[in-house]
């Protein structure tokens, strides 16, 4: 596993929670407005584990969770070690994921080591390829939603809203996709640095209309919350 780098707290990353963040290298899709483009290539060092655990373990008393981000933290086959050494150390776990792979996802609700699971809803079902950046088995993600709708453990789907990819009427294809979900966040896509350099010439859309997005989205999932504006 490598990780990449560590951010010490965070307010905002995980719901409800202080939280310190490890982004992990690589990742198996390359969707082109992606906003780590260093992570995903896997370029550049790493940081130490036990030096990581060390640190999480100094942070104990001012934080609440680990958040596990990337990149894409399932394609890493020791993922549930770090969990489990979370856990021990008595801190919640949140994992964000394309949920591309179910097996690991399945395996870490399974074994009790992950708290909370953040979920990309990038496109609809159709789009998800456009989205994606590559050629995908669009049913496994379709399967990761069924999975996540009927876990016992805390979830959120969510959205960018990237012009070109997400519109009303995108919404509402995905709306009927996840409909009866828990909560569904909808986040203002950033041009400042994209995997697809085309990207960053998109202009994000304005405030009014994510609102108009939310709407819409509302009849499908109780809980809709815009981020990131
Ligand atoms: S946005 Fe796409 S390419 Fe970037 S880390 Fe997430 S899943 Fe991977």
């Amino acid at each position: 596993m490598k990780i990449r780098k560590m951010q010490g707290i965070s307010l905002i990353d995980y719901p409800n929670k202080l939280s310190c963040l490890l982004f992990l290298s690589g990742c198996n899709l390359a969707c082109p407005f992606c906003q780590n483009p260093d992570l995903i290539k896997g370029e550049e060092g790493e940081l130490d584990f036990t030096g990581v655990i060390e640190e999480i373990e100094n942070r104990r008393r001012f934080i609440d969770g680990v958040v596990i981000t990337g990149g894409e933290p399932t394609i890493h086959s020791d993922l549930p070690s770090l969990c489990k050494k979370i856990k021990e150390i008595g801190l919640a776990v949140k994992i964000d994921t394309n949920g591309y792979l179910l097996e690991p996802l399945k395996g870490l609700i399974a074994e009790g080591i992950v708290d909370y699971i953040a979920l990309d809803v990038k496109a609809s079902l159709a789009n998800l390829k456009k989205a994606c950046g590559k050629e995908i088995e669009t049913g496994r993600i379709g399967n990761t939603v069924e999975l996540l709708k009927s876990s016992p453990i805390e979830y959120e789907f969510r959205t960018t809203c990237v012009p070109t990819i997400i519109d009303e009427e995108e919404i509402e294809k995905i709306g009927k996709e996840i409909q009866g979900a828990k909560r569904w966040f909808l986040q203002q896509f950033r041009s400042k640095k994209t995997l697809d350099p085309d990207f960053m010439k998109i202009m994000p859309y304005p405030i009014e209309y994510l609102f108009e997005l939310k709407e819409r989205a509302k009849k499908y999932v109780k809980e809709i919350e815009i981020r990131g504006i």
